[in-house]
């Protein structure tokens, strides 16, 4: 990674090396951190934050469901993003709020430690590796399972939630795949380590529905929002494992993955083992609003 200038601290802008935080913050210890991925374009009208309001809401909601107070309002954190990002003098980037429990007590009650806020931002390419949002990727589906609805809260996009999407990365990553496909508690497929999934067939397309801990992500909303403007039917439903490897298309969409046609699972060849006409068709329209900055949907915030 490259170190920038900066980094938004609670509500101060300091040099990235002096972003640090004491090893007895209640964080280190129990994953007591709630945090966003945000993506800052340089379109052609300039650069633009993709569903900024949407991404502090999500903090917003997630700190909640944890019962963590952010010390600062939603504009307040929404200045601090387009003010760290001029501070790092990025064209595009990626950004990463972050709301964590800090110092006060080491024991399990999170209530008696502080609450801090920082935001970073680098500069990042495609996620899941060059050539991908063309060429597709090879996934393996996880021997491990989403957490189930009673234990971890998947809607909370929380620290401790990524010991989870680790075990499926790393997975995966050892047997050569690109990505891990978690099932959920009852078999039916759920979502990638850090990605919703889509999967066509006979021309619908088909997505878990939002209880089935996934996080419901806002790349999903937005193919969600274009497939039904393109005319396509776009069904929320429950997936079953074979239903991937039977399938026309499959693509996986996140801030980072943005719309990652998938060529492969478990070695059964998906459509012709390239991107599909309908991922494709998606995918163009996506990234021609992030590209060119015009967004008939009011998606991006201009800085
Ligand atoms: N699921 C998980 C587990 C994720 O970490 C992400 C990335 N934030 C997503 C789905 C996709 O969400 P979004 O489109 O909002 O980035």
């Amino acid at each position: 990674m490259n170190k920038t200038a900066k980094i938004w601290m609670n509500g101060e802008l300091i040099d990235w090396i002096d972003a640090k935080i004491h090893i007895l913050s209640h964080v280190v210890h129990y994953g007591s951190s709630t945090f966003e991925g945000i993506r800052c374009y340089e379109t052609s009208k300039g650069s633009a934050v993709l569903f900024l309001d949407e991404h502090i809401k999500r903090l917003r909601d997630s700190s909640k469901i944890y019962r963590i107070e952010i010390p600062y309002s939603e504009q307040e954190l929404k200045d601090a993003v387009i003010k760290i990002i001029h501070a790092n003098s990025h064209k595009a980037c990626y950004i990463r709020p972050l709301v964590y429990r800090g110092q006060g007590a080491v024991g399990v009650n999170p209530h008696r430690a502080s609450v801090e806020v920082a935001i970073a931002t680098w500069e990042w390419g495609a996620y899941l590796g060059d050539d991908v949002l063309e060429n597709g990727v090879d996934v393996r589906v996880s021997s491990w399972n989403r957490p189930a609805p009673n234990t971890l809260p998947a809607w909370a996009k929380a620290g401790g939630n990524y010991l989870n999407s680790q075990l499926i990365k790393m997975e995966a990553l050892m047997d050569d795949y690109a990505e891990g496909l978690a099932l959920d508690v009852n078999g039916y497929v759920s979502e990638g380590s850090g990605e919703n999934i889509f999967v066509v067939r006979d021309g619908i397309i088909y997505t878990p529905m939002s209880a089935q801990s996934i996080l419901p992500g806002f790349t999903r909303y937005a193919v969600m929002h274009i497939a039904k403007e393109l005319g396509y039917e776009v069904r929320e439903t429950l997936i079953p494992r074979e239903a991937l490897y039977i399938a026309d298309e499959v693509f996986l969409t996140g801030t980072a993955a943005e719309i990652t046609p998938v060529r492969s699972i478990d070695k059964y060849p998906i459509g012709n083992e390239k991107r599909g006409p309908i991922t494709e068709a998606l995918q163009h329209a996506y990234l021609k609003i992030v590209q060119t900055g015009e967004d008939p949907y009011n998606w991006l915030t201009f800085i």
